[in-house]
């Protein structure tokens, strides 16, 4: 297949290069597109058959979700049965990077659910992805446009290295500002289960919500034949070929290993960029610096992405706080990493 590619400013949209795309989405194609948070792979979310593309271009198992983009938080009222707190929800985060679990309608066919009678909403704020569902006339059912599996792209190069061929369009709307995916939420009543960190944290969540409960596959590998809330929360992601060890220890201790790992083994190194000067010399990738946690977080996966081209027989990197953002970025690394801590 012949990708088209089409270079989309945010700041001054070409709306004619804008219909083109909805064009494709409306006759069941696959488009990828900027968002806030990464980019998404896009297609018509209430066709099956568009559904279905997606899961074959990415090499996604069938059993994993895909969320809904809209237009505006109403817009819910179409696909999915809403509640009050998902109004309080939208009315304190939408548009942004906030997606909301509800009960489905049938508008949404089971393909794009995985099977399940819940749909995950979600109404983006990148003016680019506003504009192509305002033109396409329909929900977006978008996943994160990667191979399944590897780190979320956040510019359209990713997109490029890991879709070019395999889907119709390709919108290049510059970096993604978050860099990391949306916050998932479950609600129950007025409690609202965290199943995936994100830019919107538990803190901004309890502002709203009475009461947020964090769940436990955010930090923790699932057990054994456990039955995820988020069938996404089962699979490996996020992760480079080489393998990812998180250092574990006090700023001295880190220091220490780093120096002496650097001169004997072939490693490359995710670090603050306070550590750039006296590490210099190792194979080294700047995340930004320690307590800027958004930084890290617009950087990570292009991290990650960029380390496996540096031939290294392994990867460390901090292990990050986990409060704040520091949860979401945690969540990633830890399933990059397949869990593996290293106490130095
Ligand atoms: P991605 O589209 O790559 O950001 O992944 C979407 C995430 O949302 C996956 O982890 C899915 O498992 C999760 N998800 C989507 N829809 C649902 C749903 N109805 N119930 C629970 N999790 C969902
Ligand atoms: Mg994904």
């Amino acid at each position: 297949m012949n990708t088209e590619f089409f270079k989309i400013d945010e700041k001054h949209i070409d709306y004619s290069a804008i219909e083109s795309c909805a064009d494709i989405i409306k006759s069941g194609g696959l488009v990828a597109f900027p968002t806030e948070t990464v980019y998404g792979l896009g297609a018509d979310a209430t066709r099956k058959d568009a559904a279905l593309k997606i899961y074959a271009a990415k090499g996604r198992p069938s059993d994993n979700p895909l969320i809904i983009h809209i237009a505006k938080a109403e817009d819910a009222e179409g696909y999915a049965h809403t509640s009050p707190l998902y109004y309080a929800l939208a009315k304190a985060f939408m548009p942004g990077p906030l997606t909301v679990i509800l009960p489905k309608k049938d508008t949404i066919p089971s393909e794009v659910t995985g099977g399940l009678d819940s749909v995950a909403v979600r109404c983006p704020s990148h003016k680019v992805a506003r504009a192509l569902i305002a033109a396409s006339g329909v929900p977006i059912a978008a996943p994160s446009a990667n191979i399944s599996g590897s780190p979320s792209p956040t510019s359209a190069a990713h997109v490029t290295n890991d879709m070019n061929g395999k889907i119709d369009a390709i919108i290049d709307g510059g970096e993604c500002e978050i860099g990391l995916e949306s916050t998932i939420v479950k609600l129950d009543g007025n409690k609202a289960i965290l199943l995936r960190p994100g830019a919107i944290t538990a803190d901004a969540l309890g502002c709203v919500c009475e009461e947020v409960e964090i769940s436990s596959a955010v930090t923790h590998a699932l057990a054994q034949n456990e039955r995820p809330l988020s069938p996404g929360m089962k699979y490996r992601h996020y992760a480079p070929s080489s393998p990812l060890v998180l250092l574990d220890g006090s700023e001295k201790d880190i220091t220490d290993f780093l120096l002496k790992a650097s001169a004997t083994e072939n490693c490359v190194i995710l670090c603050y960029s306070e550590e750039a000067e006296m590490l210099s010399g190792a194979k080294l990738i700047d995340v930004g610096c320690r307590s800027d946690l958004q930084t890290q977080a617009q950087r990570l996966f292009g991290a990650l992405r960029q380390a496996d081209t540096m031939g290294a027989d392994i990867i460390y990197a901090h292990l990050p706080p986990l409060d704040g953002l520091g949860l979401a970025l945690y969540n990633r690394m830890i399933r990059a990493a397949a869990h593996t801590v290293k106490k130095v």
